[in-house]
């Protein structure tokens, strides 16, 4: 029996060797050996392509769709449009959650706490001049790099196909097993 698109792959095969299906002369080949039961051919798992997820995750940063590069990926300020405007595809299923604040907390403290110890060495200003430069500067930062951030986690969710991207529905993780961990 041929079950339609693809190739299909002997889970038992007859003696003689991996022998191509006799062509039946309508264009369309059988399984050899199918009519005797010996081999059952089934149709190939549905292939993905693989996604570009660098350039995924750039187009996020860029806030643009991950799929046309195009489309706005925000509705606002760090909401994710159910769909591309643009191409349609559909964006709700990711699950950036705190993701985004976690990375932005690590590069903007990584920047400016480096910045206010090189400029404490380096050129002793008052306090209060450190606090009406950082303090401006970090909020700026933090607010700029949050959706750029996000934007770049649903580009690598889309192109890993993670959670409902490849299609599936997404299921939560199954509680843990004990609550004191493996032991
Ligand atoms: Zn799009």
């Amino acid at each position: 029996m041929w079950f339609g698109g693809g190739w299909p792959i002997y889970l038992e095969r007859p003696r003689d060797n991996w022998a191509r299906p006799p062509d039946t002369g309508r264009g369309r080949p059988v399984a050899a050996g199918a009519s005797a039961g010996l081999v059952m051919p089934v149709e190939l798992g549905h292939a993905r392509p693989n996604r570009d997820w660098w350039g995924a995750v750039l187009n996020g940063f860029r806030l643009r769709c991950p799929a046309c590069r195009r489309g706005a990926l925000f509705g606002r300020y760090l909401k994710v449009n159910e769909a591309c405007p643009a191409c349609g595809e559909a964006l709700h299923h990711h699950r950036a959650d705190d993701a985004p604040p976690y990375f932005t907390i690590l590069i903007v403290g990584h920047l400016i706490v480096g910045a206010i110890l090189s400029v404490e060495r380096a050129f002793l200003p008052p306090l209060w001049l450190h606090a009406v430069v950082w303090l401006p500067l970090t909020v700026i930062l933090c607010l700029a790099l949050l959706p750029r951030i996000k934007g770049a986690i649903v580009g690598l969710q889309w192109a890993l196909y993670m959670h409902g991207f490849g299609g599936a529905a997404d299921s939560p993780e199954p509680p843990p097993t004990s609550a004191r961990g493996p032991v």
